[in-house]
């Protein structure tokens, strides 16, 4: 057997590594500063400190005010809040939500419950590209509607809403907007006021920050239920002792990316170019999946046609290559990803479909190392496929 000896990380939309900078701005808070930030004494004052220092730095960064940031678990407890919290809010001004039919199953598996609830949901159509038509959110708004929730950016094929234009759709009706903006947070410029809308959840793990925490933007004079009760922390509207390092590090890695966001996405946009024109000159019967101009620096994502997106992970996991088919939640299931379906892939090759995301610590060594262990693998696996053969037959038939 073939000894492993390269790693190749590309699985950033998953998950990123802690930032060894981030990682020292977040040690004292395990040690020396330990006190609770909601004590009264010195050693609650010294956390607190470090709260609210973290909760000024990223409100700055997104062009929010520092009240307006609530810190959470991540994004999915972020995307949970903003969803149930405003429809139990206002459900006696209606009972209607909107979403897209591409959204992260912190936002699909709350509407499934809102559903069971008495709520309506529609879901959002998108094209081919994975775009949401603002004309598609116009006719699907209702006097009852209360709620619009559209990610910023897609964490399986990439693809950038106009988040600006159908928040201000939403807004002509008097109806909230609510933008999942986990993917797109240090990868490409976010600012809520730019953007205008009245929620938008992020999480720190996936900006080179620690896991477990996140948080959810409210703008000034919105009002969701409680998320979680029994304390005064976050304007007693999230209850719980504040996690000090996590939130710390949340900062630190988030001030780093913005800092460096440009170079980085250039760089990280030239590796995966690289990749994405190698591919598609080097491999036949693929399909580049997502939007070529509105997409995020880092993702790549392709349907291999003939084969398993599985068996291809796996096979790729044996060469020391990490990437993931679909999202890292919803692999091991054995359906296609919803994302990929929405966007009108036939099933069979939905199943083909890999996601490779980059980080800003790969090289033009892995991107070629990737392409190819993927030729080769990819190779193999048609060769044993019974719809390549098939399909082989087809072609000399005709
Ligand atoms: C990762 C992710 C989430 C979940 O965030 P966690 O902090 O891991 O809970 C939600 N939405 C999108 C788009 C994501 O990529």
């Amino acid at each position: 057997m073939d000894k492993i000896n390269r790693r190749v990380y590309l699985d950033h939309a998953a998950t990123t590594p802690l930032d060894k900078d981030v990682l020292q701005a977040m040690l004292p808070y395990f040690s020396d500063t330990f006190g609770n930030a909601n004590s009264i004494h010195a050693f609650g004052s010294a956390a607190a400190l470090g709260v609210d220092g973290a909760r000024r730095t990223i409100a700055k960064l997104l062009g929010a005010k520092p009240t307006e940031i609530y810190f959470t678990s991540g994004g999915t407890e972020a995307d949970n809040w903003a969803l149930k919290g405003t429809a139990y809010a206002k459900k006696d001004k209606g009972k209607h939500i909107i979403v897209s039919s591409v959204e992260h199953a912190a936002l699909t598996a709350s509407c499934a419950q809102l559903e069971k609830q008495g709520f309506s949901v529609t879901y959002l159509p998108v094209n081919a590209a994975g775009l949401v038509s603002p004309a598609e959110l116009s006719a699907a708004l209702r006097d009852d509607t209360i709620l619009v929730s559209v990610m910023l950016a897609n964490n399986e094929v990439g693809t950038i809403q106009p988040i600006r234009e159908l928040a201000r759709i939403a807004h002509e009706k008097g109806v909230l907007f609510h933008t999942d903006a986990v993917q797109a947070v240090g990868s490409i410029p976010v600012n809520v006021a730019e953007l205008g809308v009245d929620m938008l959840s992020f999480s720190a793990h996936k900006f080179y920050g620690p896991k477990g925490v996140g948080a959810l933007y409210i703008k000034s004079g919105v009002k969701p239920e409680k998320f979680m009760i029994g304390g005064h922390q976050e304007r007693t509207m999230r209850g719980g002792t504040t996690n000090v390092p996590a939130v710390v590090g949340m900062a630190a890695a988030m001030e780093k990316a913005v800092t460096h966001l440009t170079e980085n996405a250039q760089k990280i946009a030239a590796l995966r170019d690289r990749f994405v024109q190698r591919v598609e000159n080097e491999i036949e019967f693929v399909r580049y999946n997502g939007d070529r101009e509105n997409r995020l620096p880092q993702n790549a994502n392709f349907s291999f046609e003939f084969i398993e997106g599985e068996s291809l992970l796996l096979n790729l996991d044996l060469c020391g290559i990490a990437c993931s088919s679909g999202s890292a939640c919803s692999s091991g299931s054995l359906e296609p990803s919803h994302v990929l379906l929405a966007m009108g892939i036939e099933h069979a090759v939905a199943h083909g479909s890999i996601r490779f995301t980059f980080g800003k610590d790969n090289t033009q060594e892995d991107v070629d190392y990737t392409v190819d262990k993927l030729k080769e693998t990819v190779g193999k696996l048609r060769a044993i496929s019974p719809l390549f053969a098939e399909f082989k037959q087809g072609v000399q038939n005709v």
